[in-house]
């Protein structure tokens, strides 16, 4: 993989005449995007720019207003919250921010600025922010330019409150629809929030190709682009700009002749989606005649339209704790029920595979901070649900509720040992148990599953096959967990491999065992819309791919145009062999 550093000086060069350059990162949404550049803040929280209607300055400036209240408070609490016997800097400190905090160059400022840019409270803070900050590079006395990071600290808690409080939130950016979005970082909270937003790619300098945040990109069905390190700095507003999310390249002010091109591939790629969609409604069989079940992974209800309109036959993945981000109220029994009801009828007795909250990681709940220090290790998902059994207990009794109107499955994440097996077991059954009791209805019958995405899983799967009625293979957390590569870092992506040696050894082994034990297996994770690693997946034994609903047809054409007979050899090679170039030439003649 490219990186950026060569080119730095360059193209700051460029930037400065508004010459073309390029810039390489990992492609995370295929396609080709044309358009202005919208930077998003990298202040020290990600907030993006917009305008504010006139009749909702005055509302903005109050949320400011409220964030600054809020900070306030939270300095004060801290302050009575250092004991007798601390040192004395530790109030002292406190004092400088407070002080930072009441200074009319933070407190009253950005209020002027939102009236005068018609901009959001976060925004207007950064501009000041920004200014500040050049002011104090100026500043010769050292002790006085340090206290750079506590402005930045004390800025950092307005942002905070400001975004915990999210006000307007732009409906219809002029333009936004051609814009691509430029980050440093975004979570995967940020997206869900860009999903109402009409833009037309983005780039971020962090993040890798299976974080939550490039999965919600692809459910945006916009090209886009991460770890690409230096974009934030230097891509300016409104620079035109080409992503091909394919190639993971960015073009930076192209010449017109290369604007032409890419204009004809973005027509090439429209004509070729068009074609795809006559194999919506044909099924998904090799041409031997083995049957293979195409479902799609959503992340709410909304999304059910897509994976009908692209013919998936059920959902095989709804990523629950969409539903639980960028709200200050965890959703209630009803609101979820709803939900999951609405989904279930929407898919007309199909499958649908409701997996149980997968919080942790980079998916916060709002308010929440990331507490341990490698959260992907920690309190995530059913070990989050297992801590908190008000939680999961409101959770399950919902699903329970929504079986009744479909055919409903639901699926646990990160199950590793027995003990938890046998906990999450007890808590359906006291769900079920308390439905009962109310005299509310549910399906006799309601398939539980689970997840196997951590090697241990994968290896003492004896248990988890004899106590559940199904499993789903997540190779985005099984790679993970497996080769030790944060999935959210990039400066680790390169080395994030769904071929490697260990990778497929685990995941034939997952599928031999629940043949041979007769228990379903599906994958989930992102390697079942890779369409390169469509052949893998069924010589391998797989015939359940959950995916999201963009690569449902793509992925049936490949099955459609392969014969089990003629991949079952090579295949076999790749599960035996332990050496990774040949695991890589193995699968391009699979490919070929
Ligand atoms: C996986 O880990 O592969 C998976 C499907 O779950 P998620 O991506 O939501 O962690
Ligand atoms: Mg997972």
């Amino acid at each position: 993989m490219d990186h950026p550093l060569d080119y730095e000086a360059d193209a700051a060069a460029a930037r400065s005449m508004r010459m073309s350059f390029t810039m390489h990162g990992i492609g995370a949404s295929d396609g080709v995007a044309i358009g202005p550049a919208h930077l998003v803040s990298y202040a020290t929280l990600e907030v993006a720019q917009y305008l504010v209607p006139a009749g909702e300055l005055d509302n903005e400036r109050k949320r400011f207003v409220v964030a600054l209240a809020s900070v306030r408070d939270e300095l004060s609490q801290l302050r009575e919250s250092i004991p007798a016997e601390a040192p004395a800097e530790f109030g002292a400190f406190i004092d400088v921010h407070q002080m930072i905090l009441a200074d009319s160059t933070l407190s009253q400022a950005p209020l002027e600025l939102i009236g005068s840019q018609q901009c959001n409270a976060e925004w207007a803070l950064k501009l000041q922010l920004d200014q500040l900050l050049e002011q104090f590079d100026r500043i010769d006395d050292a002790y006085l330019r340090e206290r750079k990071g506590d402005i930045l600290q004390v800025v950092e808690r307005v942002m905070k409150a400001l975004v915990g409080k999210p006000g307007y939130i732009p409906r219809a950016l002029p333009g936004a629809a051609r814009a691509i979005l430029v980050a440093h970082d975004l979570s995967p909270a940020d997206m869900i929030q860009f999903k109402q937003l009409p833009f037309a790619g983005f780039l971020t300098d962090l993040g890798g190709s299976t974080s939550h945040t490039a999965i919600v990109a692809r459910s945006l069905n916009i090209p886009a682009i991460v770890a690409l390190h230096r974009a934030r700095d230097l891509i300016r507003e409104n620079d035109q700009l080409i992503i091909d999310g394919t190639l993971g390249v960015v073009i930076v002010n192209p010449d017109p002749s290369v604007l032409e091109e890419y204009r004809l591939r973005r027509e090439a790629i429209g004509i070729e989606r068009a074609k795809l969609q006559r194999l919506a409604r044909t099924p998904a069989e090799t041409i031997d005649g083995s049957a293979i079940e195409l479902l799609g992974n959503i992340e709410g209800p909304a999304d059910v339209a897509e994976v009908r309109a692209n013919g998936g036959m059920g959902v095989g993945l709804f990523r629950t704790e969409f539903l639980f981000m960028n709200r200050d109220e965890l959703p209630d029994e009803d609101e979820q029920f709803e939900a999951y009801r609405a989904v279930a009828q929407a898919m007309d007795g199909l499958p649908v595979t409701i997996r149980t909250l997968d919080i942790g990681a980079d998916k916060t709940l709002r308010g929440s901070q990331r507490a341990s220090a490698n959260p992907a290790l920690g309190l995530r998902a059913i070990r989050l649900c297992l801590a908190d059994p008000p939680l999961f207990h409101t959770q399950l009794r919902a699903l329970l509720r929504a079986s009744a109107y479909g055919t409903l499955n639901i699926l646990v994440p990160m199950l590793s040992t027995k003990n938890e097996l046998v906990q999450t077991l007890a808590a359906v059954a006291r769900a079920r148990a308390s439905l009962v009791d109310d005299g509310t209805a549910f399906a006799p019958k309601v398939a539980i599953g689970g997840m196997v995405e951590i090697p241990a899983t994968a290896i003492a799967l004896d248990v988890f096959l004899k106590h559940l009625d199904f499993l789903s293979i997540g190779t985005n957390d099984l790679i993970q967990y497996t080769l030790a590569i944060d999935r959210t870092d990039d400066a680790v992506a390169h080395l994030y491999d769904p071929l490697h040696p260990a990778v497929i050894h685990l995941i034939a082994d997952v599928a031999h065992r629940a043949q041979r034990a007769r228990i379903p297996v599906a994958v989930c994770g992102e390697m079942a819309g890779d369409v390169d690693l469509t052949r893998l997946l069924i010589g391998l034994g797989l015939r359940q791919l959950s995916m999201h609903p963009a690569f449902l047809l793509e992925v049936k054409q490949r099955i459609l145009k392969t014969r089990l007979a003629d991949i079952a050899t090579i295949a076999r090679r790749i599960v035996n062999t332990r050496d990774p170039e040949r695991v890589r030439r193995l699968v391009d003649k699979l490919n070929a």
